[in-house]
């Protein structure tokens, strides 16, 4: 008995123009109510769901300054026990309901912009610009999936609602448009769901998801269970239990989940290892601009991040080139998140052994740029020079702000040294000659493909976002695209009843 809606188009919301006076004076407001975080986030961030209350263990995390002064509470597998058995209404909403609670959740992420970018910096030293994009991305999720949800509806065939619970484990790189995605995708779908963030993220995860208990979605459908990875076990060794795992993560974590539980309905987005080709026939500038961004932006922490350089023997050679890539990596302000100007902040956790290994293994002669250490969490920028198929680098996903150069003899060799990586998630190539574009396009393996545009920051409906070969493990439509939602339905379910 549901009355059809007015469809409201979807379109991305933009992000804050940080050239007006108005848009700075706003974030240094919110950078002083972020001097005391307890303040906003209180002492303890709870457990939430359908609970009795009770004592649970609680944990803190050390972090790019210091360990932080709040904790937060671990959910034990009672816990997750009893949210997963309880009922709630949520499977009786109609898609209307779920899909205005889905808008009205869009319009409580926007209203909690300023926190949403304090609480990233203060967790995991996100730079301001970085989490303000990430922000518009959650609000396009939302207004997205609602949309989706509305479009399966009427939908000749297609199943639009279906009932279980999924259960999303999120990273900490994008800490509040990662989990929230996930949330609400699984909620358009009909589905109860349970976070399980990053416990380097805990925080920032919580404050979106209160956005969400704000906007009405109810916390018998949306519960917020941090916990230890191992308190999962039990249930994930199971694969009756959750309708969907959905994991953005580790390679080595969804391989580990698919190898001890083969049946797990796992939708994985995982790592990268992403290469930038830059032919003769570029625009060397613009490459150098965008292949910057790409690999240090977030401070290299994107699973989207270009970590290999493949440069054409031309390119290569050209010591004007090499200037100024080198150039333009070290002028970009590097240091304290807070400061407004900053561009690469500290890393989000500390130092991780890949990077160690290459700082370790590296001659002072093959750095072009030669990154610095500043305790555990600071790492500048820097580039490696001249690598081949047979070094680390190139087989390692190093997840921080390194990026490495090699040659190739012409365009078909770069391709081929591409689709030798084991990851296939994002790809770019730089070139104003369109048959070398279209080349490219027709023999590259990798699941976002850009062209003269920098390799990160994917744009919901635009650029559904996801990969191949070791970047996907189990199902995997892409995130920010028409069948994200579609996929977490029980189809069998009609051919059931029909
Ligand atoms: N979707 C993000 C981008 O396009 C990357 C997400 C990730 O790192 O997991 O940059």
């Amino acid at each position: 008995n549901e009355t059809p809606v007015a469809q409201t188009k979807f379109s991305n919301v933009p992000n804050t123009d940080w050239i007006l006076s108005a848009n700075r004076a706003w974030i240094s407001k919110m950078k002083s109510n972020w001097q005391n975080p307890l303040n906003i986030l209180g002492d303890t961030i709870p457990v939430v769901g359908v609970l009795p209350k009770k004592e649970r263990e609680k944990t803190s995390i050390e972090a790019w300054n210091g360990t932080h002064p709040w904790t937060y509470e671990l959910a034990d597998s009672e816990d997750y026990q009893q949210v997963i058995e309880a009922t709630s209404e949520w499977y009786g909403f109609s898609v209307n309901e779920r899909a205005e609670l889905l808008r009205a959740a869009a319009v409580e992420i926007e209203k909690n912009r300023a926190d949403l970018i304090g609480v990233a910096v203060v967790e995991l030293g996100k730079t301001v610009a970085e989490v303000d994009v990430e922000v518009s991305e959650a609000i396009d999720f939302a207004n997205y999936y609602a949309q989706t949800a509305i479009d399966l509806y009427y939908t000749e065939g297609i199943e639009s609602t279906s009932s279980g619970i999924n259960l999303v484990l999120s990273p900490w790189n994008f800490p509040i448009a990662i989990p929230i995605g996930g949330v609400l995708a699984s909620l358009a779908a009909g589905k109860r769901v349970i976070l399980k963030p990053s416990q380097n993220a805990a925080a920032c995860s919580y404050l979106v998801a209160k956005a969400l208990w704000t906007a009405g979605i109810p916390k018998s459908a949306f519960a917020f269970l941090p916990a230890k990875e191992d308190t999962l076990d039990a249930f994930l060794i199971d694969d009756t239990i959750f309708d969907a795992v959905i994991l953005t993560g580790g390679t080595a974590t969804a391989k580990f989940l698919l190898e001890r539980t083969p049946k797990l309905k796992l939708f994985a987005e995982t790592g990268g290892k992403n290469a930038t080709i830059v032919t003769a026939l570029s625009d060397r500038e613009q490459a150098i601009k965008n292949v910057v961004q790409s690999a240090f932006g977030n401070t290299g922490q994107k699973c989207s991040a270009t970590s290999l350089l493949i440069l054409d023997e031309e390119v290569f050679n050209d010591n004007h080139f090499k200037y100024l890539l080198k150039d333009a990596t070290e002028s970009r302000p590097y240091g304290n998140p807070w400061d407004f100007e900053t561009e690469i902040g500290p890393l989000a956790v500390k130092i991780n052994e890949k990077l160690q290994h290459v700082l370790d293994h590296t001659p002072d002669s093959q750095w072009l740029l030669k990154p610095k250490v500043n305790g555990g969490f600071f790492l500048s920028p820097g580039i490696k020079w001249g690598i081949t198929p047979a070094d680390y680098e190139y087989k390692h996903e190093l997840f921080g702000p390194i990026l490495c150069v090699m040659k190739a003899k012409n365009l078909k060799h770069a391709v081929r040294l591409v689709n030798n990586l084991d990851y296939g998630l994002t790809s770019g190539i730089e070139s104003l000659d369109t048959h070398e574009v279209d080349y490219w396009l027709n023999n590259v393996r990798a699941g976002n493909l850009y062209a003269n545009r920098s390799t990160t920051g994917a744009i919901v409906q635009r650029q559904p976002f996801g990969g191949m070969k070791a970047s996907c493990f189990g199902f995997g439509m892409k995130a920010g695209g028409p069948n994200y939602v579609a996929q977490f339905l029980n189809r069998s379910e009609k051919v059931l009843f029909s």
